[in-house]
């Protein structure tokens, strides 16, 4: 079983710890960020013209609109069905968040075939995570939009794959919200349509 299979999750947590101690009380947390998140949401909902696309609003809007399987990274059915990262080096990861994890590293865009980097066990391990066998994701109402989160957030937080991300409360809190928002609209617009008729 190759490493990523089974990810060195004291090395990682031991990491992330580390990282957790030299910024202790900076730390933002998932009730903050989501109200944040909130507060940006309507800030660009309801500008006057759509000339900026911010996120999380847009990305999730569009999803809910439009049912479409990529919004965002984490929105995404699978982040590494979309994107890869390069460092200045050229080392390819699997997201720029995994810098510096050698563990993840699929090769170098330098010195590798392209093809066969795509073709790596480890991303090709990554590409079968799937909500539907994360058990908390199983029960959650947004998992067709979610699909279980970030792969990092997982990894750092619960030291799996396999796991959910840990900021469920942020994802369910804006979809709920978008969901929220474009029902009062549609139904300001909808409404004097249908005493015309
Ligand atoms: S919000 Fe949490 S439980 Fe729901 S699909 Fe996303 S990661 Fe899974
Ligand atoms: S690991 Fe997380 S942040 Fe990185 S591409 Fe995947 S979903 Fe996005």
């Amino acid at each position: 079983m190759c490493l990523i299979c089974k990810p060195d999750r004291a090395s990682v947590i031991k990491k992330v710890r580390i990282l957790a101690e030299a910024h202790s009380g900076l730390e933002v947390t998932p009730e903050n960020y989501l109200k944040a998140c909130l507060e940006l949401f309507d800030l660009w909902f309801y500008q006057k013209d759509f000339s900026i696309q911010v996120n999380p609003g847009f990305g999730v809007v569009r999803l809910l609109l439009s049912q479409s399987r990529l919004s965002d990274c984490i929105m995404s059915e699978n982040c590494q069905m979309h994107f890869i990262s390069v460092s200045p080096e050229g080392d390819v990861y699997p997201c720029n968040r995994f810098y510096g994890f050698d563990e993840y590293k699929y090769g170098n865009i330098v010195k590798d075939n392209f093809e066969k980097l795509l073709e790596n066990p480890k991303r090709q391990y990554l590409l079968k995570r799937n909500a539907s066998e994360i058990e908390k994701c199983k029960q959650c109402s947004i998992s067709r939009y979610c699909h279980g989160g970030c792969i990092h957030h997982a990894l750092v937080h619960y030291g799996s794959f396999s796991s959910p991300d840990h900021l469920c409360i942020v994802y369910q809190g804006i979809v709920e919200h978008a969901v929220k928002r474009l029902n009062h609209e549609l139904k300001k617009h909808l409404d004097p349509l249908k005493k015309e008729r």
